[in-house]
């Protein structure tokens, strides 16, 4: 039986992180990846020859001195990656009912382009910039140089994302295009946080930047860091039980097979999945594992990639959200609403032709309840009316980006489509969702998951916990790794670089 000081489970990007910084802080780590390629949502695959991204398209706070670029560097990767800026005029282009409304970078020149097109509105602007700020400085370098990840972030948790934009402006409009973010995030008009929504909005007015040829390079040049410090990464290789000695674990079960011993746990999972590994103990009581099981997840996505003939589709810098009705918000009020009627459009970038795009992804909210008659089929065994159906949605979705840009389908070459059905099966993430458990304002102390678990040698982490995408699952490992090695000495450590 191998022995190790920590087992990590799960690659994405919340293990890898764990991985590259306790290794980093010299624990002897294994980490376990069930599936051949490791990387969770931040893997690339390959179709047509061309490289498409899982579950990345773009990500904030990569400027100089923000705090994503400051892990990054800590983590010894940044000087790595190829990445590539949006466009700082507009990152993002929101077109709200038939007009377009930039999302500029930078606070100031956000409110400046904004209040271009709503010019009686521009203090009401300025008034949720600095709110959005205020929550990005609770996870600011400052606070690393101060011995805190984060600091004041839990009072905006209780805050409603809807009602604090609601109460920063009585314009309609505005308040749609202020609430477009919502599709980053699940977002849910009832119950999600502020906390989600301006530390998200926030990052992207911090430096929005995109993987030029995808974000695989981050799973590698994070791997390579970790074996060169010393750790294992294993591939294939899947956490089937944990194993109780008493109070604590003591090996990591692999494909219901091999025994890795371990000092502590790090399990990246879902925590009901994690918890329904472990073995029968009075520590862990039934009505927790049902409480977790029962948490209500974020709604899945529907992705539709279109790979373009090589050199036909220029490269557009920003990214594009084409919302049709009059409310922008998705709500679990109307779960079973098919229709599409909000999409993102994202372009990946090339190094090799960086004037035109290979990919276009389309991405549109989808409730796995769309998909009730393969919830109990595998991949590549969900038979024809499976394919049919995702070929009927992809069909659907070309035809409402037609209505914008009917040029939309001069180029394609091939389509590929997910649902979330194909993230439920690769990730493990329970009704395929795309950003984990849903968080609630109401209920900030029950879906908000603690790191630390009631078997005092195994930790959570991974976006369920506190928040999902490249930035919050970063944060969230850090606060992970700061239960092993100290948080003060770990984030004045990140601080220095
Ligand atoms: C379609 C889509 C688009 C997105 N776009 C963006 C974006 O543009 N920007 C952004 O910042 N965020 C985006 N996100 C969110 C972001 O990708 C995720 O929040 C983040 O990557 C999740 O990382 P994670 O490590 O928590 O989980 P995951 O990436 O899901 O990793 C979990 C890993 O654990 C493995 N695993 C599962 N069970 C076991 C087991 N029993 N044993 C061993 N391994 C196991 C899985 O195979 C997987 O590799 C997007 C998400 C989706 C779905």
């Amino acid at each position: 039986m191998s022995k190790y000081d920590i087992v990590i489970i799960g690659s994405g990007l919340g293990g890898l992180t764990c991985a590259a910084t306790l290794s980093k802080e010299g624990y002897h780590v294994c980490l376990l990846e069930k599936n051949t390629i490791p990387g969770g949502c931040f893997q690339s695959f390959r179709r047509n020859g061309r490289l498409l991204d899982t579950g990345i398209h773009y990500v904030g706070s990569l400027d100089e001195g923000e705090i994503l670029r400051q892990y990054f560097s800590y983590f010894g990767i940044w000087d790595r990656l190829q990445v590539r800026r949006l466009d700082e005029e507009a990152f993002d282009l929101v077109n709200y009912q038939g007009k377009e409304y930039p999302y500029a970078m930078g606070h100031e020149l956000f409110i400046k382009r904004l209040s271009d097109l709503f010019p009686g509105e521009k203090e009401a602007i300025r008034r949720y910039t600095e709110l959005l700020k205020r929550v990005g400085e609770t996870i600011s370098v400052d606070q690393l140089k101060k011995g805190h990840f984060t600091q004041g972030s839990l009072d905006h948790f209780s805050v409603s994302a809807w009602e604090t934009i609601a109460s920063v402006t009585q314009n309609p409009a505005l308040r749609q295009v202020l609430s477009s973010p919502a599709l980053l995030y699940g977002g849910d008009q009832a119950t999600s946080t502020f906390y989600h929504h301006a530390m998200i909005t926030d990052s992207y007015l911090r430096g929005a930047y995109r993987f030029t040829d995808g974000s695989m390079q981050v799973v590698d040049a994070l791997i390579d860091q970790i074996r060169r410090q010393g750790g294992t990464v294993l591939t294939g290789a899947k956490a089937t039980r944990l194993l109780l000695q008493g109070d604590k674990i003591n090996a990591v079960e692999i494909n219901h097979s091999e025994r890795l011993e371990a000092d502590y746990v790090i399990s990246s999972l879902h925590p009901s999945v994690t918890m329904q590994m472990v073995d029968k103990t009075p520590l862990i009581r039934k009505a927790y594992l049902s409480r977790l099981s029962h948490l209500p997840n974020t709604y899945g996505l529907l992705s539709v990639y279109l790979i373009q003939k090589k050199g036909t589709t220029p490269y557009q810098n920003s990214n594009l959200f084409l919302h049709e009705k009059e409310d922008v918000w998705y709500t679990t009020k109307h779960p079973e609403d098919r229709r599409i009627h909000s999409v993102l459009i994202t372009m990946q970038p090339s190094a090799s032709d960086p004037e035109h795009t290979d990919v276009i992804s389309i991405l549109s909210p989808m409730y796995i309840g769309e998909l009730t008659p393969w919830l109990d089929t595998t991949p590549e065994k969900r038979g024809d009316a499976y394919l049919g159906y995702k070929e009927q949605k992809a069909e659907e979705v070309l035809a409402f980006v037609g209505n914008y840009y009917p040029e939309i389908r001069d180029n394609i070459e091939r389509i590929y489509i997910t649902t979330p059905l194909s993230y439920r099966d690769y990730t493990g993430i329970p009704d395929g969702s795309a950003y984990g458990i849903m968080k609630n304002y109401n209920q900030p102390m029950t879906t908000v998951i603690p790191n630390r678990t009631r078997i005092n040698n195994l930790y959570l982490t991974g976006q369920n916990l506190n928040v999902h995408g490249a930035l919050g699952v970063t944060l969230t490992s850090m606060l992970t790794c700061g239960e092993l090695v100290g948080t003060e000495y770990l984030a004045k450590k990140i601080a220095k670089g």
